[in-house]
């Protein structure tokens, strides 16, 4: 029997409404290839519809106390921990990772409403003393407007919680829209807002194509702020056009991390944590450790020990509990990553395991990659400078601590990196040279704590976190009130008796 294909609207103003020209796209499990659901394909009209909403909401929305507005955050955090299975198991067929990270992501979500709507009762300005006799001075946060969030298919919970949630809290509304691989995620989530009471037109959804929905958010005159997460060629797009329209942006993109394992590390450990990050959702996080920089001594023994690992992860549909590794997100992504194969052996690399599509049985149905692993990879390759975004890693040989570092850094990214020693002279040395904005001892390039800055250095960001309470700086803006109580003119700097 034929199982009914759910269709799902965009919400604008408090409503679920269809994109006004009607037209529609398909999500599709990338598991199975079969069609998930159907969602409004919108356009410029429908954004200028979202945006018009949500400038409408921001006036009363920014006059609701905070600690009020974090009530309905607190409420929306509840329901997501009710629906926590419902949703994890939706984001498992609409973007292949397995069921157990799945949860993951909607924990972070939970994790960041719950940490995010406590900054309610907080969002801390300061007092300070006034240079001048009879003057106070004191600085408070203000919402900025209506934001853009634009967002990937790879934590289409968390990532969206990281950003729709502080910039809430904060008094501004917001025009969401997520990735196409992943619209369903994105509604679900939105939907969970209206359901915990969130005034209408104070969170829209558009679903549609980045280069149409995304870049009408970009270019909209009533939108004060962008927030993108995703590839390092569309936010520098994206910057470049926020300039140009005098627009605040904060961007998180691409990474290429690594791992350094030093000859003096728990290599069961490092075996472990190395497996986790390079293969967990098929390799398709932001922090995901496509490098390993080895210390010589141990190379063969890691190397072999990864080796015998691989070969025993077992590839599935990320529903199925003996599943190790899920499909890719989709054909295209599967034959970009295979072409990165291709130039890894070109340029002299050695293919160890994996390096093809798996179409065995019940696979051939989705987008199944090999983990991959290559050897004798130069730090200059291009496989070992460019962000592949699968399940496909490096390994490098270094001779010491400070030629692993270097080659660490000598990447245009700097997300996350790693380092297993044993020796604390060696752990402090590597914290304080690796050039990114995560750094982890004893612990692979995942994991991330949402209390804790979220970002990136070089091309990963511009400046921004998210996460902690420092993305409460980019939703919000800084005004310094200072009140003279002395009935005479006071001149800073001038009048210093
Ligand atoms: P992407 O292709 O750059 O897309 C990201 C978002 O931007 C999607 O919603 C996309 O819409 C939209 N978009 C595309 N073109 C646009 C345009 N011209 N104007 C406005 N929006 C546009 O990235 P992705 O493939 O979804 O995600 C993978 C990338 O995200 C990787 O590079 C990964 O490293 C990065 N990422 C970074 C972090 C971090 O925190 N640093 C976290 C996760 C992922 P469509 O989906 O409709 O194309």
């Amino acid at each position: 029997m034929a199982v009914e294909v759910q269709v799902f609207k965009n919400y604008i103003d408090g409503k679920w409404v269809d994109a006004k020209s009607g037209k529609t796209f398909e999500s599709i499990n990338p598991a199975t290839g079969e069609v998930l659901a159907v969602v409004s394909q919108s356009g410029p009209e429908d954004v200028d519809a979202a945006v018009q909403a949500a400038k409408k909401a921001f006036q009363s929305w920014r006059k609701v106390p905070a600690p009020r507005r974090a009530e309905i955050l607190f409420r929306a955090a509840e329901l997501l921990v009710k629906r926590k299975e419902e949703l994890a198991r939706l984001m498992t067929q609409e973007m292949g990772k397995v069921l157990l990270e799945a949860r993951g992501d909607v924990q972070e979500a939970i994790d960041m409403t719950y940490f995010i709507a406590g900054e309610g009762r907080r969002m801390h300005g300061y007092t300070t003393p006034s240079e001048m006799p009879n003057k106070a001075a004191y600085c408070i946060r203000q919402p900025i407007g209506v934001c853009g969030i634009i967002t990937p298919w790879n934590f289409p919970m968390a990532i969206p919680s990281w950003k729709i949630i502080p910039a809430l809290v904060c008094g501004n509304t917001v025009v969401f829209k997520p990735a196409s691989y992943t619209p369903v995620c994105g509604i679900k989530f939105v939907e969970i807002f209206e359901e915990a009471g969130l005034p209408p037109g104070v969170l829209n959804i558009v679903t549609g194509s980045g280069g149409v929905v995304g870049d009408a958010i970009v270019e909209h005159p009533d939108v004060a702020l962008i927030s993108f997460t995703g590839s390092t060629e569309i936010g520098l797009r994206i910057a470049e056009k926020c300039g140009r329209l005098g627009k605040r942006v904060s961007l998180e993109m691409g990474g290429k991390n690594a791992i350094i394992v030093m000859d003096d590390a728990d290599l069961n450990l490092a075996e472990d944590s190395i497996i986790w990050a390079a293969f967990g959702t098929s390799g398709q996080r932001c922090t995901a450790a496509s490098r390993v920089i080895v210390h010589e001594p141990i190379k063969k023994d890691l190397t072999e020990r990864l080796v015998e690992r691989i070969k025993r992860l077992r590839l599935g549909d990320g529903l199925r509990p003996e599943t190790d590794v899920g499909p890719v997100v989709s054909l295209s992504q599967l034959e970009r990553i295979h072409s990165y194969v291709e130039i890894g052996k070109q340029e002299g690399a050695k293919l160890l395991v994996g390096g093809q599509r798996v179409t065995e049985g019940e696979l051939a149905r989705g987008y199944f990659y090999a983990p991959t692993l290559f050897d004798e990879v130069h730090p200059k390759m291009r496989i070992a400078q460019e962000e592949i975004f699968g399940p496909v890693t490096d390994l490098i040989r270094a001779k010491d601590l400070d030629e692993a570092v270097a080659i660490l850094n000598d990447v245009q990214y700097g997300l996350s990196a790693s380092i297993f020693t044993r020796d604390v002279n060696k752990a402090m040395r590597a914290i304080e040279e690796i050039h990114t904005g995560i750094v982890y001892v004893n612990h692979g390039t995942i994991g991330a704590e949402v209390h804790l800055p979220f970002g990136g250095t070089k091309f990963t960001g511009n400046g921004h976190r998210e996460g902690g309470v420092q993305v409460l700086d980019v939703f919000s803006e800084w005004k310094a009130v200072y009140i003279d109580y002395s009935g005479r003119l006071q001149r800073a700097q001038i009048d210093r008796e």
